[in-house]
């Protein structure tokens, strides 16, 4: 085993914004505090466009991404890269990219994993026609047919991304309770099928989408939002009473920005007052 390389007040879990809230909470307090990501800083953040439910002046995921970052980091959070395979308690420790490191508070805000489509060899699509991120791969489908799989208020958000560039936008929604509310929000480029994906095909990339009732949609890109789970890996098997705080979407709660930094803000201030306490 590598030996312990640095000793944190605080290490965060993820650099969403549940995370980067927590760690901002944290620095202000004058506490050493890093934060850890698999990817970049940001998380869903790099993923949106324009937000939606969000106060104040009209911004984009990016755009506040770049703010919160800047933010954090003039606060003093050092901002580390790579995925945490493990927290470790007696010592607390998490097992990051560059080795294991010591802290005396964990806040863990991972987030949730991309949707998950239930068909044969679904992780070879990735990339060949299958997404998760209308603002990303969207341009791919200009003038196509795309088919986006879901059944929530961000499944609506992202068919009308896609509706403003691709031909035909289709909504299959396992749900037989697909909210009118969300139908509403549509528009005419868009369609809404009851039903679930039984299998893709394509020689090469995604040409088609064949649904469990045998009908069969033309696509060249397919956006998953179903089955997206909180990543509770970290979390699991902890001891009660270990110094860990979770925050954000890996809670399995209301998935917004503003509650996301709420929870962040709440864990952040938790660890705050625990550290001073002990
Ligand atoms: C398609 C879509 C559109 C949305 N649009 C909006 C919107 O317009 N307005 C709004 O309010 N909400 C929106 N939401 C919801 C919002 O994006 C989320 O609620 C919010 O981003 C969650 O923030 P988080 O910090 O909890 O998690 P995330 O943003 O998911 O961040 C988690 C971070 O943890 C990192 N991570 C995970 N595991 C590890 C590990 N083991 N080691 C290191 N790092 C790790 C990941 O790389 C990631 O950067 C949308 C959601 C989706 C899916």
């Amino acid at each position: 085993m590598t030996a312990v390389t640095t000793d944190w007040d605080v290490a965060v879990v993820g650099a969403g914004i549940a995370g980067l809230t927590a760690a901002r909470a944290c620095a202000e307090r004058g506490l050493r505090v890093v934060a850890h990501d698999a990817l970049a800083p940001g998380g869903q953040l790099i993923n949106l466009g324009t937000l939606a439910d969000w106060p104040g002046p009209a911004t984009t995921g990016p755009d506040l991404m770049s703010a919160l970052l800047t933010d954090v980091m003039e606060r003093g959070v050092e901002i580390a890269y790579g995925e945490v395979t493990g927290l470790r308690t007696d010592p607390l420790t998490v097992d990051a990219a560059e080795g294991p490191a010591s802290a005396r508070a964990v806040v863990v805000a991972t987030g949730r994993g991309p949707g998950r489509l239930d068909v044969p060899d679904a992780e070879g699509w990735e990339g060949r026609g299958l997404s998760h991120c209308a603002t990303c791969d969207g341009p791919l489908h200009a003038g196509r047919e795309v088919v986006v799989v879901g059944d929530d208020e961000w499944t609506a958000h992202e068919a009308l991304e896609l509706a403003g560039i691709a031909k035909r936008v289709t909504v299959v929604s396992a749900s037989p309770t697909w909210p009118a509310a969300l139908d509403r929000r549509l528009t005419d480029a868009v369609d809404v099928r009851r039903g679930t994906v039984a299998s893709l095909a394509g020689e090469g990339t995604l040409a088609a989408v064949h649904l469990a009732d045998s009908d069969v949609l033309e696509a060249s890109g397919i956006f998953v939002y179903t089955h997206a789970e909180p990543r509770t890996a970290l979390l699991d098997g902890l001891p009660a009473g270990a110094p860990v705080w979770s925050a954000g979407d890996v809670t399995g709660a209301d998935r917004h920005l503003l509650t996301a930094a709420a929870d962040g803000l709440r864990a952040g201030h938790a660890v705050v007052a625990h550290l001073e306490e002990s």
